[in-house]
């Protein structure tokens, strides 16, 4: 018989996610042939490494028309909830629905109900579907704005605030007419951040300096072309993966990894090594050491009437615009979208843990449903390729999904080894899996001196 699936995350007027809507200078991080379907390269008339807002766009639609998606597509809808029919909450909490349908994706016993809005007149639609593919993202839509004590938030302040979202929704030319002449504090040390500081400190030079307020610094890894040699033919292969020790393989896989050991530390060495040459990211630091940009270290900070304060600083900084770059909640939108209490607990497990899915895909307890993208990685579009061809494999049913408690060990076996790997690693790569969490693990073990360098650039740099 046959089934329907819906596939979330179509909000929007046209195909490209987070990269409708970017800061205008930034680029990809990921060199491109890491960012590519497999079935799909690159054209020849993108030859930078690097792509920028426009060309990861336009590839992203091109492949949408090549592979004739779009009638498929119900762009500007926006799903308000999703509710499963079939069974009460009670028996949600205690139930084993997989395991009853024996790893099944499907199940005669329940479907999803979806209350779609279209996001220009308003009106609502209910569907009725057998499966449910949530593609939401996590770096969209649902900004992540600090907590303050009452009187001291934004409200207390005689300027603008506002989120780094709001300034991407800018095309160049108002975003530098908006920061023009004004004294501007960006919040945050992340891509978003450093990215409109930049833009700032072009617009505005020495004479207005952008200062950029941050709470932990980050490694910013220069490049991902150590010498030449792309980073993914060291990491991002099926040889590298059998240079790690990972959850649940076999002796013999442990063995060999265990004999690859050196060479793994030659991979790492070598691009070590080049790191050492590029620590910064590039151009940033420039701008940092003619004026442009300040950086400041502030533990937390608060809004007066004119200014903000620094913990613990008795002189305010001078202010007119504050452009928060403090990230998503990208948790949040997930949980929202459950009308169950039940399955928006359990979908963000516990507060310790990363969401709990099997294979980055499927919630032990949540039936019927897979989550594509949540899960980052430093290589996005692959990874997510492969949880969509594996889940694929699923709906045809291939195979079928383990107990619902084995999946539940595995999931966790993961979180366990990937904190031990990533800890104090950047959130959005928290839930890079296999080799990365290695690759990241030495830079952890490497950089003594090196953090030393970088912190004492830093020192030199801030201003108080
Ligand atoms: C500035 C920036 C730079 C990045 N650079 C890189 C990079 O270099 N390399 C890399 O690998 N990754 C990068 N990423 C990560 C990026 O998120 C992924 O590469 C990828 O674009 C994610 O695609 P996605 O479709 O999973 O999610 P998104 O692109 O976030 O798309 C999700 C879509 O779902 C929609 N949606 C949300 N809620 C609902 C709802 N309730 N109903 C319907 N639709 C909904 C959203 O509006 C959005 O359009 C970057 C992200 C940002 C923000």
């Amino acid at each position: 018989m046959e089934k329907q699936v819906a596939i979330i995350g179509a909000a929007r007027n046209s195909i490209g996610g987070v990269w409708i809507n970017t800061v205008e200078t930034t680029k990809l991080q990921t060199p491109k042939p890491a960012f590519q379907f497999s079935d799909f390269p690159w054209p020849d008339s993108v030859p930078e490494l690097f792509p920028n807002q426009f060309q990861v766009l336009d590839y992203l639609q091109s492949y949408a028309h090549h592979f004739d998606l779009i009638k498929h597509i119900k762009f500007g809808t926006k799903v308000l909830g999703i509710k499963y029919q079939g069974a009460s909450d009670e028996e949600m909490q205690s139930w084993c629905l997989w395991e009853v349908e024996m790893g099944e994706p499907f199940s005669s016993r329940g479907k999803w109900v979806v209350e779609a809005q279209d996001t220009q007149n308003l009106s609502t639609e209910v569907y009725q579907v057998d499966f449910v593919i949530l593609c939401i993202g996590r770096f969209s839509d649902v900004p992540n704005i600090p907590e303050f004590p009452p009187d001291k938030g934004p409200e207390a302040f005689h300027g603008d605030v506002i989120h780094s979202m709001d300034y991407a929704n800018m095309d160049y030319e108002s975003a530098r007419d908006f920061v023009r002449g004004r004294r501007v504090t960006v919040v945050g040390f992340q891509k978003s951040a450093m990215d409109i500081a930049m833009e700032c400190s072009t617009a505005n030079g020495v004479e207005h300096p952008c200062r950029v307020l941050y709470l932990t610094e980050h490694w910013n890894v220069p490049d991902y072309n150590p010498w030449g040699v792309l980073l993914p033919y060291l990491y991002l292969n099926r040889f590298s993966e059998l240079m790690v020790h990972k959850p649940g393989k076999g002796f013999l896989l442990s063995l060999l990894a265990t004999i690859l050991a050196p060479l793994r530390l030659a991979f790492s060495k070598f691009f070590e090594s080049n790191i050492e040459k590029k620590l910064l990211p590039h151009g940033f630091y420039d701008k940092a050491e003619e004026g442009s940009i300040i950086l400041k270290k502030a533990p937390s900070f608060s809004f007066c009437k004119g200014d903000i304060k620094v913990q613990g600083e008795d002189t305010p900084l001078e202010t007119d615009l504050v452009i928060l770059a403090t990230g998503f909640q990208g948790e949040k939108n997930i949980k929202d979208i459950f009308e169950s209490k039940t399955f928006q607990d359990h979908i963000l497990g516990s507060p310790d843990a990363a969401v709990p899915l099997y294979r980055e895909c499927i919630h032990p307890r949540i039936p019927q449903l897979a989550v594509i993208g949540f899960s980052e990685s430093v290589a996005n579009l692959y990874t997510s390729e492969m949880r969509c061809r594996w889940t694929a494999e699923l709906l045809d049913s291939t195979f079928k999904l383990p107990s619902i408690k084995e999946m539940e060990s595995d999931a966790a076996k993961w979180d366990q080894y990937l904190k031990r790997f990533l800890v104090g690693i950047t959130a959005d790569l928290a839930s890079v899996p296999s080799i990365y969490g290695i690759m990241i693990r030495r830079a952890k073990t490497w950089d003594g001196t090196q953090r030393e360098r970088r912190d004492s650039l830093l020192n030199r740099l801030s201003s108080t």
